[in-house]
């Protein structure tokens, strides 16, 4: 007998429900592309927030073992200007905690049975039988079936999608370049000084520096550029090339008006890639529910980076996993038409804040945008209810 459910992608959201289902005792299977639990190389830091990130692990049982890798020193927020000057600081010890991806991923692997993932597992379609089930077709030639509801978790360019929506990611017009400076720089002890923990993010321009420190001491650089969608693969910059990269970054077109000390940000960065940044446009984040498949995460609402995205996704399959808990496995029509109803409302909300995060962070002025937003929202939050 097939596993009840098959879930595509152990990324967060992915894992989170699988952990979810095996706390209530619902059988499941996880099917991902990454060739093993250590072939993911994708890393960066994430702040895991109390309603919605911290609650799934709650849930999961997985609360405290997060909390041993939690960073709460690193929740500084500091905004500044191209030349530098720092205009906005929310200091350490905000409940929004920090973890490397590649551990968070670690704890929920380590909290499901090593044989419910299969790795090396790239879903290429889901297709229908005569009666109407679905095949998981893999690129290896293999396929599943039999189960009674798939569930895609394998996000932003989801492979299940198509089978419930014709909606698309589409282009947001920007790119993060990212980079690292490692402990090993001789930049380092600087960036400790001038950067310290947290996030520092530099605004003019309508473009941004961001950086962000990591759990082994070592800083990410994040260059958002507004650049057409092919910038990379145009062959405009070879990202392979450090001295390139540094060199069309550090030009006038891009940072090389910025004060002297942003621009050593660039001057000593490694490891260049790149993020183009894709959103789904908040109304096609709806549809008629399709028995038997559904979507989660960034699979199902993909939206702009605003420090929501894995929260967002842990909610989800918080979400979907006490749905079927409630509804029980000969009622999973039901428990997804609910979940769906609750993330629609999730999701598209995440996007228009996405959106709206990026209109401010872009602005051509600088940080003031952004500044006096978080600053109503603080005053906001500081008003008594009614
Ligand atoms: C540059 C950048 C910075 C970000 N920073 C933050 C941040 O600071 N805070 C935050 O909350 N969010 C951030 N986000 C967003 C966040 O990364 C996502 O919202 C979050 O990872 C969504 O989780 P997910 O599990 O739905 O999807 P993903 O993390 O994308 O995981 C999908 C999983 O599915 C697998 N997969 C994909 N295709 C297939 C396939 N065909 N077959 C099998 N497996 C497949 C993938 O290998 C992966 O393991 C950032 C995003 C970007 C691009």
């Amino acid at each position: 007998m097939p596993p009840t459910i098959a879930i595509i992608g152990a990324g967060p959201c992915g894992l989170t429900l699988a952990r979810l289902l095996e706390c209530r005792g619902v059988d499941y299977v996880v099917y991902e592309r990454d060739e093993s639990d250590i072939s993911n190389r994708r890393g960066g830091s994430l702040d895991i927030h109390a309603e919605t990130g911290q609650l799934a692990l709650k849930e999961a049982g997985l609360f405290d073992e997060f909390k041993k890798h939690a960073r709460y020193e690193d929740t500084s927020f500091t905004i500044a200007n191209q030349q530098g000057e720092r205009v906005f600081h929310i200091g350490q010890g905000r409940d929004a905690p920090e973890i490397d991806r590649i551990l968070l991923r670690q704890i929920l692997l380590d909290s499901i049975p090593k044989e419910k993932v299969r790795w090396n597992h790239v879903l290429k379609s889901v297709t229908r039988d005569q009666d109407g089930h679905h095949i998981l077709q893999f690129t290896n030639g293999s396929s599943a079936s039999g189960f009674k509801l798939v569930i895609g978790a394998d996000g932003a360019w989801s492979k299940v999608r198509a089978s419930i929506t014709p909606a698309k990611p589409q282009y947001s017009g920007n790119h993060y370049i990212e980079s690292r400076i490692n402990p090993e720089s001789p930049y380092y002890p600087t960036m400790v000084s001038k950067v310290g923990a947290g996030t520092l993010m530099c605004l003019g321009s309508s473009k941004e520096i961001v950086t962000q420190r990591q759990g082994n001491g070592s800083y990410r650089i994040y260059l958002g550029v507004t650049v057409p969608e092919d910038f990379v693969r145009s062959g405009v910059v070879n990202l392979a090339d450090t001295e390139s990269a540094q060199r069309l970054f550090l030009s006038s077109e891009y940072f090389g008006n910025w004060a002297e000390e942003l621009k050593d940000l660039i001057r000593y960065s490694e490891d260049f890639r790149s993020w183009p940044l894709y959103y789904m446009t908040p109304e096609t984040v709806s549809w008629d529910s399709v028995p038997g498949i559904t979507l989660v995460g960034d699979a199902a609402h993909v939206a702009v980076p605003n420090g929501e995205g894995v929260n967002c996704a842990m909610a989800d399959a918080l979400s979907l996993a006490s749905k079927i808990a409630t509804y029980g496995i000969d009622a999973l029509n039901r428990a997804v038409m609910e979940y769906e109803e609750d993330m629609f409302r999730r999701g598209v909300e995440h996007i228009k804040d996405g959106l709206q995060m990026a209109t401010l962070i872009r602005h051509k002025d600088g940080p003031d945008a952004l500044v006096s937003f978080f600053k109503t929202a603080m005053e906001n939050a500081a008003q008594p209810s009614t």
